[in-house]
């Protein structure tokens, strides 16, 4: 055991707890994690993500999952993921069986620079002589501090590696030392507002694991104005409309763009009536928000995607095959064969006719033995050589 290890603070998140811990004992990061983990290897650590939870919790004498649960990103991760699965990937997390980056690319893609709160760097000031780093200002989307309802500050600290910079668990500032400029405002106060709140609800333990959520999006949607005859929605129009509250700049910085005539765009997938295939946390929250905020009234009429039907896939193994490859690729956080297969639309005919698809079989084959696939949980994007797509 180290000596002296600091108590993590409300909302803060593990990263900065090891900063602290830096800087209370004087030593250097690699020594912590040393005397932590028992090896140096610095590659494996960084700032958002639930690791050494076994060992920082014989240091705090906090429960893992408290760690877990209270501290990291994990919450926000899993928040739309059913709770078998959140179950066995907390397990898999506690024992360090799986790959904390699986677990926090979601986040961490969609947020380039570390960011921070004027009023919370003063009141913690105030009340504990430090400052640290609020889980709730590091996701994405998030540009007012949800507390003081302020502009964030964002600082050059990068939350990836290998852009240029030291890795960015090696800076060892706390937001009192640091500089930075004010976040750009993309959107109104208010809505900004709304999104931060949104987001931050994804962080409530007992909220997890949402069901229902596609039938409540589209009750919502018809709600507002975007009821299409054959009790569709008007899912062409919402997305436009989407796209046109939040502007391509902001969809791009959370990795959320698309073009707004796109008939297969998230947006419009999400309303679907099944939507079968899971979104990330960052989706839900910018559709939530939108719904929550767009105006009332008759919409346009707009074409219908009720829905992608079964295709026939019985000359084509081959094209099936790259298919699923391709989704694989695309598709966040971590998906079962069923929802990979489904989001191609060939799981009916593959399921039943899988003698007929040699070529498919191999492709999900090597899907299972990507990566740590457990059970049903795997990470799609440990599929060979994908394209990259953002
Ligand atoms: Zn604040």
């Amino acid at each position: 055991m180290i000596p002296y290890f600091p108590w993590p603070y409300p909302d803060e998140v593990l990263g900065s707890l090891l900063v602290r811990a830096c800087r209370h004992t004087g030593l250097p990061f690699t020594q912590i994690i040393y005397q932590l983990a028992g090896y140096t290897d610095r590659a494996y650590v960084s700032f958002l993500l639930p690791q050494f939870l076994a060992e920082l919790s014989r240091e705090t004498g906090l429960p893992p999952l408290t760690l877990l649960w209270d501290h990291t990103v994990f919450p926000y991760v899993v928040s739309f993921r059913p709770p078998a699965q959140v179950r066995r990937l907390e397990r898999l997390l506690l024992s360090g069986q799986a790959h904390v980056s699986s677990t926090t690319r979601l986040v961490t893609k969609a947020l380039p620079f570390r960011r921070c709160c004027p009023a919370c760097i003063v009141e913690d000031m105030a009340r504990f002589g430090e400052s640290y780093w609020h889980r709730t200002h590091l996701l994405p989307g998030v540009h007012v501090c949800p507390l003081h309802k302020s502009p964030l500050i964002v600082t050059g600290i990068s939350t990836r590696r290998g852009d240029g910079q030291e890795a960015s668990h090696w800076i060892y500032e706390l937001p009192q030392e640091v500089v930075g400029e004010r976040a750009a405002q993309p959107l109104s106060a208010e809505y900004l507002l709304a999104l931060a709140q949104r987001s931050c609800e994804l962080l409530e333990r007992e909220r997890s694991s949402r069901p229902g959520w596609a039938s409540a999006y589209r009750r919502t949607a018809k709600a507002k104005g975007y009821a299409a005859p054959r009790r569709q929605v008007s899912s062409l129009v919402l997305a436009q409309d989407l796209h046109a509250f939040y502007g391509a700049n902001l969809l791009e910085e959370v990795h959320c763009s698309y073009m707004p005539q796109d008939p297969r765009s998230w947006p419009i997938l999400m309303v679907r009536a099944q939507p079968g295939i899971p979104f990330s946390p960052v989706k839900h929250a910018f559709l939530q928000t939108f719904l929550d905020n767009c105006p009332s009234g008759p919409k346009p009429d707009s074409p219908l995607f009720p829905g992608r039907r079964p295709k026939d896939f019985s000359d084509g193994d081959e094209r099936c095959a790259q298919q699923v490859k391709q989704a694989a690729c695309a598709i966040e956080g971590w998906v079962t064969v069923q929802e990979l297969l489904t989001q191609v639309g060939c799981w009916e005919v593959y399921r039943h006719r899988r003698q007929r698809f040699p070529k498919t079989a191999a492709v999900v084959a090597e899907f299972k033995a990507s990566g740590r696939w457990r059970g049903r949980l795997s990470r799609v994007a440990n599929l060979g050589a994908c394209p990259r797509q953002d």
